[in-house]
Order: structure tokens, then C-alpha cells, then sequence
């Protein structure tokens, strides 16, 4: 017999709230247990075969529960992180997070709206933070600037606005096709976003015209000059510079100044990629070393690095409002505004990138610039600072360790380099210390390699960190590197 059968109707808030509270308190309880308890546990653990396993399941038809799969995220997601929350992890240049930003980021997910514009409080939330960056990096207090995952999309939404702003004819309307091949300069320490964005922005990578460093890989200007000269000869059109404040490299700044005074003759866009160095601008002692920043046309930079929040959060600012607006505003039936309700401010954050829902990343960044206030952050940039520099020295006054490059800012690269041992053998050994200072727990730093040198490079945004963090990792690499250079010999 055939009868009507309506499926009970369900939802996915909790059977019983006293109990999902319960859980959701064991929750946060762990995580500040495990937070406050950071030290005390290796920087790394490599990830066991078990755990591998386990998370390499069929899809799950049926659920198993919240307190289940919590259980399983304490024992095989939890432990096994790479480890940048860690007070001796400098690995290329990732934050560490902080509780409050944590908290921030559960209270933004709660209220979960949805920040395309609207009017409410939460749109005010962002652009009151966009309008305290701006300040905060000499920029006007109207520029545009919206916060994006990234520093990888603040630069692309930059340049693409250059692109816009620069090429001479409609890229919206046109695409590439109409006018002459666009050009971008930057130089050869510039970080891999880059060549990325001018591949996506249909420039093709040779657009990016990769400008020689000097001795301390600050951009070479008459290199620049010369190199835009001989492009405009050859009929391409020169659209942008992007300078660098802090190389994920050595940490060098490009001659910001003299770049905006290029850019400005030659009717040229100034991008800043400052995506951890723009906040040394925060510090008055730091802040001669990225001057010029405040001139640039557009800059991106990182909140999840150097301002120390969790992932994701950074910033595009650009110093026409109008300008940044005209390269992403739409128009569509299901969006219009309206005089009055819910969509009467537009949406403005949506017509300033490329995504339309977006989260309440801003939430994070108002509660820590109030809660702790700028003059802390800037006070621990400073910090971050002088332990680079005091590992520096550390380097420089052992005889078996070397500096590989100037110590501008908080990126410190150097290697075991007892005298008498050949470059060849000194890039293996301390290829092999990296991995066991990784793999024993002791320290995570990352590597690079400089005038084809492999060097142990730490990038230090880490406000756990203390100065006898850097003590550990000095005497680490030395003793490892006598370990290794000892098995090298052993073997011969
Ligand atoms: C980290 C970094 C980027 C990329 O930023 P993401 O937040 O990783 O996307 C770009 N430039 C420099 C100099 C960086 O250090």
C-alpha cells in the first residue's frame, strides 16, 4: 500500500544544546591547555604511518557524531601541524597565530556574515580597519583596501588595478588585445607571487621584467631605468614597478623613494609587495628602512605574518579609491542596491578583488589592534628585529658559522663554515643540518640559496620566540655541523 511519507524535517544544530555545549567547552578548554603548553613540545614531528592512514578514508555516508570526530581530530590532526606556532620555528615566513585572534576568528564564524558590503555593523568593522591601515602606512585615510586571504592576492588585486589604471586602452573591455604588449618591472629577489599574477593577469611571464640586485639585493634603479627605456623602444608598454619591502630572501627594501620618483616621471604604477616588511612602518626605529612605502600607488601586505594574526588575513590598499574601483565594479539584476534595508550601503568590499562572499577576516584584526594596541605590535616587530640582529652577531662571532647576506630587517641566513671545508661540501652538510634540526624538534628554520650558496635562512615574525631561542639554534647548527661534517669524513 502506497501512503504519504513526509522525512522527519532536520537541521544541523545540536540534538541537545547541553551537550554540544559540553563538547564545544572541552573544545576550547583543550586548545588553551595546548596553546599555553606550546614550548614543551618538539617545533616538529614528522607524521607517523597510522596517522597517515587514518586520514585517508572512504567518504563517510553516515556520521558518526561531534564528539567523535572531535576525538579524532585530537589524536590525528592536532599533534601533527608543521609547527609554526611554535616559539623555535622561523620556516619561510609564517606567523604564529594568537589566542585572541583565535577566539576572534570563532566569535566572526559564529556571526558569520556575509561581507560582500552591507551596511551593518560588521561591513563598519572593515572599513574602519582599512581605514586605520591606511593611516597606520602613511596612506590617505580614504584609500581603498579591502582585506584578502593573502599576500599572494593583495599584490595580484594591485597589479591588477595597475593593469587597469596603466595599459592605455579598456582591459575590461578588451582584454590584452587592445594596445601593445604590457610590461612590469621588479626585481630578480621579488617573491614567486609575481610571475603567478602576470601569467593570470594574461601578460604572459616574459611581461615580468626581472631587474638585477646589488650587494645587499636591493633593486638596481639605473638597471630599471635602462630596461624601461629599451622596452618603450621596442614598442611594449611599460604599466608598473613593484618594489619589495622585506624579501622573503634576505629581507632587503628596495629603495622605496627613489622608485616612487621613477614611477612618478615616467607615469609609471608604484605597487609595494610588503607583505611582511610593510609593517616594520609601524615602528619609528624601523621605519627609515622601508620609507617611500607611503608614496607607493597601491601596496599589499600580510596581517598573518608580521601582524601576527592566524591565517588567513591581509591587506590591499590602494590610494585612489575611485581608481581600485573602476578595475572591479560590477553590475548585476540579483545585486542592485537599494535606498533603504539591508542593501542600502551596496557592496563595496565586493567591487574592490574578485570575491563577491567573503568572510569576517576583519574581526580578528579590530579586537587585536584594540585589544593590544599598535604601539605593542610595533614593540614587537622591534623585538623580532633585534633577536635577527642578535643571531647575526651570534653567527658573525663564531669562527664555524658564516653570514650570507646583511641583516636589515628580522631574516637571518647563514651556515656551518668551518675554515677549510670546500662550498661544495659546506651545501650538502648544511642541507643535512636543516633536515635534523627540522627532524629532531630542535628548530625549524627554512633554506634558500644565495649567490649559490645553500643557506639556513629563519625568518623570524614569531612573537613566542626569545632571545635564547636564537642561543639553541646558533649552537644547534654548530653542533649538528660538526655531527655531519664528522660522518663526511668517516665515509671518505
Ligand atoms: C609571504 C610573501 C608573499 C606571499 O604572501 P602569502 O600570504 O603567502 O600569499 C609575497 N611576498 C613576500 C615578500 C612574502 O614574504
Amino acid at each position: 500500500m502506497q501512503t504519504e511519507h513526509t522525512p522527519p524535517e532536520e537541521t544541523l544544530d545540536p540534538e541537545s544544546w547541553d551537550r554540544f555545549r559540553a563538547l564545544a567547552h572541552r573544545m576550547l578548554d583543550d586548545t588553551l591547555d595546548h596553546l599555553a603548553t606550546l614550548r614543551e613540545r618538539p617545533a616538529w614531528q614528522p607524521l607517523p604511518d597510522e596517522v597517515r592512514r587514518a586520514l585517508d578514508e572512504p567518504v563517510p555516508r553516515a556520521g558518526a557524531g561531534e564528539e567523535a570526530v572531535y576525538d579524532e581530530f585530537v589524536r590525528s590532526v592536532l599533534p601533527y601541524s608543521n609547527g609554526n606556532r611554535h616559539p623555535r620555528f622561523w620556516g619561510w615566513v609564517q606567523g604564529n597565530g594568537t589566542p585572541l585572534g583565535m577566539m576572534a576568528d570563532m566569535l566572526a564564524a559564529a556571526m558569520n556574515p556575509h561581507m560582500a558590503g552591507f551596511t551593518q555593523a560588521p561591513a563598519l568593522v572593515e572599513a574602519q580597519v582599512v581605514r586605520w591601515l591606511a593611516e597606520l602606512l602613511g596612506f590617505p585615510p580614504d584609500a581603498g583596501g579591502v582585506l584578502v586571504t593573502g599576500g599572494t592576492m593583495a599584490n595580484v588585486l594591485g597589479l591588477a588595478v595597475a593593469r587597469h589604471a596603466r595599459a592605455g586602452f579598456d582591459v575590461r573591455a578588451e582584454g590584452l588585445h587592445g594596445g601593445p604588449p604590457l610590461t612590469v618591472y621588479a626585481s630578480v629577489e621579488t617573491h614567486g607571487w609575481l610571475g603567478r599574477a602576470v601569467e593570470l593577469l594574461g601578460m604572459g611571464n616574459r611581461a615580468f621584467r626581472r631587474v638585477p640586485v646589488d650587494a645587499d639585493y636591493r633593486m638596481d634603479p639605473a638597471a630599471l631605468a635602462r630596461r624601461v627605456a629599451e622596452d618603450r623602444a621596442a614598442g611594449m608598454r611599460p604599466v608598473c614597478v613593484v618594489g619589495t619591502a622585506g624579501t622573503v630572501n634576505t629581507g632587503a627594501t628596495d629603495d622605496l623613494r627613489a622608485l616612487a620618483d621613477f614611477c612618478r616621471r615616467e607615469g609609471l604604477w608604484f605597487h609595494v609587495d610588503g607583505a611582511f616588511g610593510a609593517l616594520a612602518y609601524l615602528s619609528d626605529g624601523l621605519r627609515p628602512g622601508v620609507a617611500g612605502l607611503e608614496e607607493a600607488d597601491s601596496v599589499g601586505f600580510d596581517l598573518h605574518k608580521w601582524g601576527y594574526l592566524p591565517f588567513e588575513c591581509a591587506c590591499v590598499l590602494v590610494r585612489d579609491p575611485a581608481v581600485h574601483r573602476a578595475a572591479f565594479a560590477m553590475a548585476a539584476a540579483y545585486l542592485a542596491g537599494a535606498e533603504r534595508g539591508v542593501m542600502s550601503a551596496g557592496l563595496p568590499f565586493a567591487e574592490r578583488g574578485v570575491d563577491l562572499t567573503r568572510g569576517f577576516k576583519a574581526l580578528k584584526v579590530w579586537m587585536s589592534l584594540k585589544a593590544y594596541g599598535v604601539d605593542k605590535l610595533a614593540r614587537l616587530i622591534e623585538q623580532n628585529v633585534r633577536q635577527a640582529r642578535h643571531l647575526a652577531a651570534r653567527v658573525e662571532a663564531h669562527p664555524e658559522l658564516e653570514l650570507l647576506a646583511p641583516v636589515p630587517l628580522n631574516v637571518v641566513c647563514f651556515r656551518y663554515a668551518p675554515a677549510g671545508v670546500a662550498d661544495e661540501v659546506l651545501d650538502r652538510v648544511n642541507a643535512e643540518v636543516l633536515l635534523r634540526l627540522q627532524e629532531r624538534g630542535i628548530a625549524v628554520p627554512s633554506s634558500t640559496v644565495l649567490r649559490g650558496r645553500f643557506a639556513i635562512r629563519a625568518a623570524n615574525v614569531n612573537h613566542r620566540s626569545r632571545r635564547d631561542d636564537f642561543d639553541a639554534l646558533a649552537e644547534g647548527v654548530v653542533a649538528l655541523g660538526r655531527e655531519v661534517l664528522a660522518e663526511e669524513h668517516a665515509r671518505r
